[in-house]
């Protein structure tokens, strides 16, 4: 055994400006250690003779400025060194956003707002990380904001959020996301419900004003958004009001000409466009491992990333919650009553009697303390699955993150189903 681990264990030299990019096996796990010299894991300094474990399907660069050696050991699919990549471009970027925010600092006003977008899988999540990491690392404490609500990496799939960000990713864990702020928009996709979508992006923007208001710090940080990779059509109108909501300054575009063009035309002239190029590194996902990746992470949301959490299952008695979606289907403008528009009935709160349908789903815990809250622009406090529905006894069994009783009684239902199956 010991002689196995011995032949997984590579070493790698890398020269200045260059990176180590690996991909760990399905079902397995690997380990890095620096040994010498100086990395960074997008923009997260690693420790020297610290072993960073990554779980399996993990892709990882870790990138040198001034040269390292480092000890990569496990099943990894591929390993290997490249001396070409955007991270010039990237930092240059990143130290245009940092004279933008000594300004604002100066000034007393709003740091820079910066709309990462692209098409899928070009590494927008990835720049989003290391632009708040390396602003991180001068002391400044921008809020991260995540509108792919395919990924939900503030929350969970079907969510948008944002948070202020005090302390660098964690390598293996990613940014603490303790008290991150999430709304519940309920499908994978933005198009699934476009008002809605528009409707909450909106609404955590204001949020972020009034945040941006209580602190002079966070304020002058700025704010960092990714975006999903839908960029044709609604998709296009969707990031154009984004870029609205948030009023951002700048606009990374990743990878692609058009869209910077199309942008470049559309958009008013004080908001600045930069075509970013993308890492070579970056992997394509197909939708398969998409729907893996929203699976794993509803999965790490109960388990831990490394199966280290213990969450709950308990009943719930139907009388004892209030369920809702949001939107009803739309019916033609002719049978709705008079003065309301097909659209509104997309953001509507429609109230649902519990049954077997439930099963499986995925439901956000409002915030919300009474249904006289306008629940729908109401932040969520976290996630429950329906586990097992007891139409006889009128309850459901959840799984849970923490013990009952429930934090609050109004639960919104996902079209995202999770089935618990290890
Ligand atoms: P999506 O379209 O799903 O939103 P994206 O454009 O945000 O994707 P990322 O999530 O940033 O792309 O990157 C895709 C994957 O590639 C991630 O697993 C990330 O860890 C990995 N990755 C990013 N940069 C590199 C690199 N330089 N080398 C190796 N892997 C990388």
């Amino acid at each position: 055994c010991l002689k196995m681990a011995e032949e997984e264990s590579q070493e790698f030299k890398l020269k200045v400006n260059s990176e180590l990019r690996f991909e760990v096996e399905h079902k397995a796990s690997a380990e890095i250690e620096m040994i010498e010299g100086s990395g960074e894991m997008f923009g997260t300094e690693l420790a020297k003779n610290k072993k960073y474990a990554f779980v399996s399907g993990s892709k990882v660069a870790i990138y040198t400025w001034h040269g390292c050696v480092l000890k990569l050991k496990g099943k990894t699919e591929v390993a290997y060194v490249s001396t070409e990549t955007p991270m010039t471009v990237y930092v240059n970027t990143h130290a245009a956003l940092e004279q933008m925010r000594s300004k604002a600092e100066e000034d007393s006003t709003r740091g820079p707002r910066i709309l990462v977008v692209g098409p899928t899988d070009v590494g927008k999540s990835t720049l989003c990380r290391l632009l708040t990491n390396y602003a991180v690392r001068l002391g400044r404490s921008p809020v991260l904001a995540d509108i792919d609500v395919g990924q939900g990496n503030m929350g969970l799939p079907g969510t948008i959020g944002a948070l202020v960000v005090e302390r660098t990713a964690d390598i293996e864990e990613g940014f603490l996301n303790t008290a991150p702020l999430v709304f519940h928009y309920g499908h994978k996709s933005p198009n699934d419900n476009f008002q809605l979508y528009n409707m909450l992006v909106l609404r955590l923007a204001e949020i972020i004003n009034v945040r941006c208001e209580q602190s002079k710090k966070v304020n002058s940080s700025g704010v960092i958004i990714n975006t999903a990779g839908w960029i044709r059509g609604a998709g296009y109108e969707a990031l154009k009001q984004a870029a609205g909501a948030f009023e951002v300054d700048v606009i990374c575009v990743l990878d692609q000409e058009r869209l910077y063009n199309q942008l470049k035309g559309d958009l008013p002239d004080f908001v600045k466009i930069v075509l970013l190029p993308k890492s070579g590194g970056v992997v394509e996902r197909s939708q398969a491992i998409r729907a893996d990746s929203r699976d794993s992470r509803i999965r790490e949301y109960f388990y831990g990333l490394k199966n280290n959490l213990f969450p709950h299952t308990f009943d719930v008695k139907f009388n004892d919650v209030k369920i809702f979606k949001i939107g009803a289907p739309s019916l033609p403008e002719s049978c709705l009553p008079l003065g309301m528009k097909s659209q509104d009935s997309q953001t509507k709160l429609v109230p649902l009697v519990p049954a077997m349908s439930l099963l499986h789903h995925v439901l956000s815990v409002s915030a919300a303390t009474t249904v006289d809250h306008d629940i729908v622009e109401t932040n969520v406090l976290g996630f429950l699955v329906v586990t097992n529905v007891d139409m006889d006894k009128s309850v459901f069994t959840v799984l849970s993150p923490s013990p009952r009783p429930l934090p609050q009684t109004i639960l919104l239902v996902m079209d995202i189903q999770f089935m618990d199956i290890k």
